[in-house]
Parts: C-alpha cells; sequence; structure tokens
C-alpha cells in the first residue's frame, strides 16, 4: 500500500517481528521493520512511515546507549536503548546485598546511562535510630563522591524528589527483589490503563503479547523503560578495564600505574594503591572494586 512521508519515532514495546512505534503527536502505532534495518529494541528512536494495516520503520537512528542482557547462549544482547539515568532503588529491608550499589554504578556507567540512587522505605528508618544511622553511613560515601540520592517511602504524602527527578527523561528502575520497585512504579503508573494505555490498540491489532520492555509515560512527567527482566539487571561479563570506569574516584588516576596492565592488588607503582594510602579512594570502595573483579574472573 501507500507509504507516508517519513518521520521520526519512537520504539515502545516490541511484539515477534513487529514493533509498537510512537510518533511525535504521543500516538503508537503498530510497525513492521524493513529488513536492512538493525535490530530494534524498546527506546530507539527511528525513522518510519505510516501506512495501512501496519507502518514501515525505515532506519534505526544511533544510540546513545544501550542496556544489555545475556541471552540463553551467554551472548549479551541489548534489551533497551537510549536511557537517561538508571534509578537504583534499596532499603533497609531486604538488608543490601555487599557491593551491590557499586555494581549498579559500574552497569550504569557501562550502559552509559546517569545513576541515581534511591532508598526506599524511609519510613523503616524513623522508629529505628541505629537503622538510620547504619543506612546513612551507607549513602553518605557516595554523596561525597558526587551521585545524586534521594529518598522516598510509599506511605508519605508525596515523591515529589524522585519525580521531578524523573521528568523529561527516560528512567529504568533496578535492585535486588523486595526493595520496593513494583510499589514505586504502580504509583508512579497509578492508573492500570496508563501503562498499556496506547499499547493494548496496538497489541490487539498484534497476534503477540509482548514480554518486551515497554516504554510509559508517566502523568507527572518523564518514562519509564520497564519489565521484569530489566527490574534484576545486573552485572553481566564485563572485562577489568570497564569496572575500572565504574568507579569514578579511580579516574583521575588510571593510567599512571607503572604497568599498562596493572591490577590494582599489589604493583609496585600502582596509581590506585598510592591514591587510597593517601586517602582520595576509600578502603571499601577499594575492596569493593576488587570482589568485583574477582566475581568476573570467577564467572
Ligand atoms: P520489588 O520486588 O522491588 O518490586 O518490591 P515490591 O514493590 O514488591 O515491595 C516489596 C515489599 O516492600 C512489599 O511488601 C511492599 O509493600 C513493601 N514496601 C514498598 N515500599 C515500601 C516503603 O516505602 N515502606 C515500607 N515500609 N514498605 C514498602
Ligand atoms: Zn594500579
Amino acid at each position: 500500500g501507500e507509504l507516508g512521508p517519513e518521520q521520526n519515532g519512537l520504539v515502545v514495546a516490541h511484539f515477534g517481528t513487529q514493533v509498537a512505534v510512537e510518533d511525535e503527536d504521543g500516538t503508537v502505532l503498530r510497525c513492521h521493520v524493513r529488513a536492512n534495518v538493525q535490530t530494534l529494541v524498546t527506546g530507539d528512536a527511528v525513522v518510519w512511515c505510516r501506512g495501512e494495516p501496519t507502518g514501515v520503520i525505515v532506519a534505526r537512528l544511533p544510540r546513545r546507549g544501550e542496556l544489555c542482557r545475556p541471552d540463553p547462549h551467554g551472548a549479551l544482547k541489548p534489551v533497551a536503548a537510549n536511557i537517561d539515568q538508571i534509578i537504583i532503588v534499596f532499603a533497609a529491608l531486604p538488608q543490601p546485598h555487599a557491593n551491590l550499589i557499586d555494581r549498579y554504578l559500574v552497569a550504569s556507567a557501562i550502559s552509559g546511562s546517569e545513576p541515581i540512587l534511591l532508598l526506599n522505605k524511609t519510613d523503616l528508618l524513623e522508629e529505628d535510630a541505629e537503622l538510620a544511622r547504619s543506612m546513612e553511613a551507607l549513602v553518605s560515601p557516595y554523596e561525597s563522591l558526587g551521585y545524586r540520592v534521594l529518598r522516598s517511602a510509599i506511605g508519605s504524602s508525596g515523591m515529589t524528589d524522585l519525580e521531578s527527578a524523573l521528568a523529561d527523561r527516560i528512567s529504568v528502575f533496578v535492585g535486588q527483589s523486595g526493595v520496593g520497585k513494583s510499589s514505586i512504579i504502580n504509583r508512579l503508573l497509578p492508573e492500570a490503563g496508563l501503562r498499556v494505555g496506547a499499547l493494548s490498540e496496538a497489541r490487539a491489532k498484534g497476534t503477540h503479547t509482548t514480554t518486551t520492555a515497554q516504554l510509559l509515560h508517566m502523568p507527572s512527567g518523564g518514562s519509564l523503560i520497564d519489565s521484569p527482566g530489566i527490574r534484576e539487571f545486573g552485572l553481566w561479563h564485563m572485562s577489568r578495564a570497564e569496572v575500572e570506569q565504574g568507579f569514578v574516584e579511580f579516574k583521575p588516576h588510571l593510567g599512571h600505574c607503572r604497568f599498562r596492565d596493572c591490577t590494582h592488588e599489589h604493583e609496585p607503582g600502582c596509581a590506585i594503591l598510592a591514591a587510597a594510602e593517601r586517602g582520595n579512594i576509600s578502603p571499601q570502595r577499594l575492596d569493593s572494586y576488587r570482589r568485583i573483579v574477582a566475581s568476573l574472573e570467577g564467572a
């Protein structure tokens, strides 16, 4: 059939071989993908043409970053693209796994997204001064490193800090099970209909239901890309150099070690060890770096 003129769009979901594309007015349409177009994931910016019954994607625009997960064969595959920020959710309960925040910070650096730490369930800290102190001790080194730390509690009147951090940007929520991601997302997307919204029409016409990530708009502004896989997104295989990139305080010292392949364990002339000795890198973070590298090498 006749195709309309080329226009820009945003991939908001995919169903088998077809994708749901949102045009600049926010209308979602089902499209098929021309054979020469690179693989698409939710969050991709595309050029497409309107058509009946489906539109056609004719090009994928360059990605600013991508979030990857291993496929069943262990190969890393992008699952979402162009994510502006990764909201790393943690809470006093369940007790945070050691290094988990550091691991997510490394993953954020690799995916090209800005990390934001979100301490949820602050209501638990109000009645327990000891717990409050331990969470502050966990959080304050990250604030000192320049990371943004937000706080939230589902029962409280507002989540305005969080909502304003999410406005005008594409975000994902990550964190261990039980920290409150679903509760937060349900609150940000209060109407069940909104979550599927315009998508349901696109889906009804298609035969496939989506199990992949969906891009959802929040009434308070900003968008989320969400799927069970993304919420549990973690650290997959990565090189030592990539892990180093996730430790911001290492940056001024990287490249200054005597040996190019320095492991920062014991080598003479190691700039990272020297910085740690001067107190410019905390023992906890150095230890965390080593544990992450060791866990990758053991994998
Ligand atoms: P998810 O696994 O990260 O998606 O976590 P859920 O959203 O399922 O929440 C896990 C549990 O924590 C549920 O029982 C929630 O009711 C509870 N929860 C979530 N947010 C808060 C909060 O701010 N304060 C308290 N006290 N409990 C919360
Ligand atoms: Zn070194």
